[in-house]
């Protein structure tokens, strides 16, 4: 997917216009075309899945649980098109094999790297590695701050929303569940 960077600025010129401000301000003058590399890196996982990170796999003999904690992500929101971000936990059930644990934080990133709602994006990391690593369950939660809700709306700086998902094994298994939630006191 290449980004139109052309049709972002003429956008960006478009809102300008709209709030009432003048397009040729020093200050302004490159904004349409800052915000457009901005969004080519942003959105930057538009196009893409995660079958390209999670395709070189290990074996390993013991199938125990591996967890990916405290993994930083920044999404947009597509309702506002405001940053949210935070933390993503990902784990897995292994059937047979792994995965480098860069690549959990790679496919967090080619997920957050659209237009976003963190439901959505936390569904999709975890549907993601089930399809393409193929292990026994999957389990992802993410806690954000939206600075839709902070900036804007209801101003409640600080407040985080945290989705859950779980997949295979570890919707099954509570005990498998509750081992995930320990471990991320930890
Ligand atoms: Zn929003």
């Amino acid at each position: 997917m290449v980004i139109d960077k052309e049709k972002i600025k003429a956008g960006v010129r478009l809102i300008l216009e709209g709030i009432g401000e003048d397009e040729n301000r020093e200050g302004l003058l490159e904004t349409p075309d800052r915000i457009a590399r901005m969004y080519e890196e942003i959105f930057d996982g538009m196009g893409r899945d995660a079958s390209e990170p999670l395709a070189k796999t290990f074996s390993v003999e013991k199938n125990e649980m591996v967890l990916e904690k405290d993994i930083t992500f920044y999404s947009t929101c597509e309702h506002h098109f405001m940053p949210f971000y935070g933390k993503a936990h990902v784990a897995y059930l292994p059937d047979g094999k792994v995965v480098g644990l860069s690549k959990l934080a790679r496919t967090v990133e080619i997920y957050a790297r659209r237009p976003q709602l963190q439901e959505q994006l936390t569904a999709q990391i975890a549907d993601a590695l089930m399809e393409f690593l193929k292990p026994q369950g999957v389990m992802v939660a993410l806690e954000a701050e939206h600075t839709c809700m902070t900036m804007r709306g209801v101003k409640k700086p600080g407040s985080k929303t945290i989705t859950f998902a779980a997949r295979g094994t570890f919707a099954e298994n509570d005990k498998l569940q509750e081992r995930f939630f320990s471990l991320l006191k930890q």
